[in-house]
């Protein structure tokens, strides 16, 4: 006998399918003009209370019309982003979006796919995927991947291949107590957090990540590296990874990697370069020679969500040969042994390359981006944000008023404003009431750092939008926000405005 509730089908499914279509229309349509008018927007703006209130709402037992779940999209979420998308954002090291590449995602979530393993479409274009991005980055050819969320998740994953090509061979069955190793990292000490995390994680703790130096450019000091490495060994430990940046968070510092790589070669160490964003320079023949040393590396990664603009998440783990990252994360189960024929024939499983099983289809954006583009219009992209931020670094450092404090190669520099007897403390606060302006009127939206003790405004360029008059507007806001605030703390703690205090 039929039963109504056993019949889950209709319940989640639309209703009306005419229903669902015209919201899509409604929804695209607004896509475009949200798209389109992106420089009218403020880059960001504080969340209301009352929005923040509606946001904090309990679990919804009954249903809404998603008509209506849209519309309290569109006044709730959609005006308080992050601000990645607008053309003024240069915080951190966020992409700005290919839109096409939306469109990609929307499709990965109406097929549904998980890239686990299996003989399937997806499956096959994770595979192409990640042959254009050794293509495109000059990565050996008998190399392999895997597209993960983020460089922090190809950190843990390339370090956790260095441990067993590199560890000792019980490694994987014994542990890191009992197969006797402690195990040493190296990397300079601009290296990015998410390789203390991978070293913790990794069981080989914090304090045996040896973070080497700096010279005055931000990069790994070799002979400091050396010493260390000849250090470890003598005390018995076991040195295992050396890592070279390709692009420093900080600064945008390139380490010299092909001097790494002979150091790494000559110590028998896994050479990892963290290209999270950097890597993408190589797409320019002008900077084969800065990231010369990397294609050679053990393995990449690289992270498609910064410099390829593609939407969060997406990232990509390359390694030398193939086999590297199956050696550390094939595992063995009945329900997932292979078939003579059928999906669980397919040769290739990517759960056997990393951590997940259950995998969305990221390739399926950068497919759509990449077909629809072509590689020359995003390094056309790439080689535009260079030559925008070293414009940036020109005015900079010819206006009287501001510093130039870090330059890159890439698309990172970092200034402030100054003035002449300026003490520390008084030229900290008035850049920080700078950046707190610029951010919270929606002007522009850079982050900052510390750099020799100072506070500094720190643009990085990962955006598809940006125009050179962009940062003509931003040096323009510095120095008359600069000088209002310069004005002001010299009128002493009264005449101080509330943005000028710290964070
Ligand atoms: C962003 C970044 C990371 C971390 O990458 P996620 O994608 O945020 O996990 C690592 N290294 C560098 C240099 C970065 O810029």
């Amino acid at each position: 006998m039929h039963n109504e509730a056993m019949d889950s089908g209709p319940r989640l499914d639309p209703a009306d399918w005419e229903e669902f279509r015209a919201l899509g229309k409604r929804i695209v349509d607004d896509i475009a003009d949200h798209l389109a008018g992106l420089r009218e927007r403020p880059v960001w703006q504080p969340v209301p209370e009352d929005v923040q209130a509606s946001l904090r709402t309990g679990l919804p037992a009954k249903g809404t019309p998603m008509a209506e779940v849209y519309d309290e999209f569109r006044t709730t979420v959609l005006p308080y982003p992050r601000g990645n998308i607008h053309p003024r954002f240069w915080g951190w090291a966020n992409g700005s979006g290919v839109p096409v590449a939306a469109y990609g995602d929307l499709l990965a979530s109406v097929i549904n796919c998980t890239l686990g393993s299996g003989g399937n479409a997806a499956m096959m274009v994770e595979q192409q995927v990640i042959e254009w991005l050794k293509e495109a980055l000059g990565w050996p050819a008998a190399g392999s991947g895997l597209l993960t969320s983020g460089a922090s998740m190809g950190q843990v994953t390339a370090l956790a291949a260095a441990r067993v090509a590199k560890g000792p061979a019980a490694f994987r069955d014994e542990g890191a107590v009992a197969s006797g190793a402690q195990f040493t990292v190296y990397g300079s000490a601009e290296t990015h957090h998410s390789v203390d995390k991978a070293v913790e994680l990794l069981g080989i703790g914090r304090r045996f990540f040896r973070k080497v130096p700096v010279d005055r450019d931000y990069r790994i000091d070799t002979g400091a590296l050396r010493a260390a490495i000849r250090a470890d060994r003598e005390a018995g430990l076991h040195p295992l990874c050396l890592i070279g940046n390709a692009g420093t968070v900080n600064t945008g510092a390139v380490d010299p990697l092909r001097t790494l790589l002979e150091i790494a070669r000559e110590e028998d160490l896994w050479y990892h370069v963290d290209g999270a964003f950097g890597a993408f320079a190589r797409l320019l023949p002008s900077h084969h020679a800065l990231l010369d040393g990397m294609t050679e590396a053990d393995s990449l990664v690289c992270d498609l969500h910064k410099w390829l603009y593609m939407p969060f998440d997406v990232s990509c783990v390359l390694t030398r040969d193939e086999g590297l990252l199956e050696a550390a994360f094939s595992s063995s189960a009945d329900y997932i042994s292979t078939t003579a024929g059928g999906p669980a024939a397919y040769p290739l499983a990517f759960s056997d390359r990393g951590i997940e099983q259950s995998r969305r289809f990221r390739a399926l954006k950068v497919w759509f981006a990449l077909k629809t583009h072509g590689i020359e219009a995003f390094a056309g992209a790439v080689a535009a944000n260079i030559a925008q931020v070293a414009h940036l670094a020109a005015r900079a450092e010819a206006a009287a008023d501001l510093e130039l404090v870090a330059r890159s190669e890439l698309n990172v520099a970092c200034f402030r404003y100054v003035w002449p007897g300026a003490a520390p403390e008084a030229a900290d606060r008035v850049n920080r009431g700078i950046l707190n302006r610029l951010q919270t009127e929606g002007l522009a939206m850079p982050s900052h750092t510390v750099l020799d003790g100072k506070f500094v405004i720190r643009v990085a360029d990962n955006n598809h939008r940006t125009d050179v008059t962009d940062f003509d507007f931003l040096i323009d806001q510095v120095r008359a926000l600069g000088a209002e605030l310069r004005a002001a703390e010299e009128a002493g703690p009264a005449g101080a405005t509330p943005g000028a205090g710290g964070r």
